[in-house]
């Protein structure tokens, strides 16, 4: 069960951090989980119910955020994990936001057009009494987009009666969306790596297992920076490639065939294969718990990026930190969406939009310092860059719980 790793996370960072008794109460249980039921006509004419939930976690630092999941494994106990991951994570990065997380347990892809906007409608319709521009502020996650959010913001908008592009992000542009929003998360990723390679010496060649958003994206700003992109992979199987992939090649490839194991000339791996590849740099970027303490130990990466959110079990933390890998974990690399997710929210909430280099910057500073903040603690503690990142946010999330002290 992932819920389980977020408190053995939080169990070993309490030992490095004070915090006051209510903060560790809140921290153990949801503020709201809300699970329920989607009617939906099918195209055939039959009716499905499918299952949604919507979890708000932490909401001591402000409205809680966090995306929404549409995947055949979806189910409350990992909701309620993701968002918890969120709160810690919107701390990390230090925006004014709790954290919250959203899903539907369906297979997207096979769902027509039609009937996925019907889904995505009805996921709002009974979300809307949970969810708000100042309470609950969802966002794509696995297998959501710009689409779907735009169904979910016109639908809370026509329950309420008003334009409310602020309840949700990773909008199209054309409804309230950010410039630089689809490739935040990687974007973010990306700084992070450029900030590690300045403290410790990392070669060039890379694995990106996942080949998703983030994914995708993260192997292109590599490829475009000079990195050997080695080995992907997606949910149909890994490709291997000594000299190297061609970004665009491989971008065509996959948007033609649908998996990227149909590269001209490539050499087709495993999903567990890729990940025990020799490389500098392994990017983690498809779902949680792909690395745990079976393989752990034959992780040859020297640095491990977590675009995803919770690759890597407790157990196999403490095997790649023996192993002296240098882990950045998801609540810190993959931080950069639900900052530009933050920043689109401003500018919802202001009427007025930045320019794509405006956006970058402002990710950028914000990477950076947090990048640091958190190495410095990782240093100054001697505790691996986990910890540290939960220590950097327990902190945040305890002078907010301290300063309300409504209990
Ligand atoms: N789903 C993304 C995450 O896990 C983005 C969340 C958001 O933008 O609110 O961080």
């Amino acid at each position: 069960m992932v819920f389980e790793n977020t408190q053995k996370q939080l169990e070993k960072a309490k030992k490095h951090v004070e915090l006051v008794q209510e903060t560790e109460e809140t921290l153990k249980y949801p503020t709201e989980a809300f699970t329920f039921s989607i009617p939906v006509r099918m195209d055939d004419g039959s009716l499905k119910v499918f299952e949604g939930h919507r979890v708000r976690y932490n909401d001591a630092r402000g409205p809680t955020k966090g995306g929404i999941r549409y995947h055949p494994g979806v189910n409350l106990d990992e909701v309620k994990a993701l968002a918890f991951w969120m709160s810690i994570k919107c701390a990390v990065i230090n925006i004014p936001y709790g954290g919250g997380k959203g899903g539907i347990t369906v297979d997207p892809h096979k769902l027509s057009k039609a009937e996925l906007e019907k889904l995505s409608r009805g996921w709002m319709r009974k979300a809307y009494r949970i969810v708000g521009p100042d309470r609950d502020i969802p966002a794509p996650d696995v297998y959501t987009n710009g689409q779907i959010m735009a169904w979910m913001m016109d639908e809370y908008s026509i329950i309420k009666g008003e334009y409310s592009p602020g309840v949700i992000t990773g909008k199209p542009l054309s409804l309230g969306g950010s410039l630089g929003r689809s490739y935040a998360t990687a974007l973010g990723g990306y700084y992070c790596v450029k900030e590690a390679v300045k403290k410790m010496e990392v070669g060039k060649t890379v694995v990106v297992q996942g080949f998703g958003n983030a994914g995708s994206h993260m192997a292109r700003l590599l490829s475009e920076d000079g990195f050997k992109v080695i080995a992907v992979s997606d949910s149909k199987g890994g490709a291997l490639l000594e000299e190297g992939f061609d970004y665009d090649k491989l971008m065509e490839v996959k948007t033609k065939e649908r998996r990227v194991d149909s590269y001209p000339g490539c050499k087709k791996i495993s999903n567990e294969e890729i990940l025990e590849l020799e490389c500098d740099i392994l990017v983690l970027a498809a779902l949680e718990n792909v690395v745990t303490e079976k393989n752990a130990g034959n992780i040859k990466g020297k640095m491990i990026v977590e675009l995803a959110n919770g690759p890597v079990n407790p157990e196999a933390d403490d095997i790649l930190h023996k192993n002296s890998k240098f882990l950045i974990p998801d609540i810190l690399a993959n931080s950069g969406g639900v900052c530009v997710s933050y920043f689109e929210w401003v500018q919802n909430k202001q009427g007025y939009y930045w320019k794509e280099d405006e956006v970058n910057a402002k990710l950028l500073e914000k990477m950076v310092k947090e990048f640091n903040a958190t190495f410095d603690i990782h240093k100054e503690k001697s505790i691996d860059m986990r910890t540290a990142a939960y220590v950097l946010a327990l902190g945040r999330i305890d002078e907010a719980t301290k300063d309300k002290a409504i209990y």
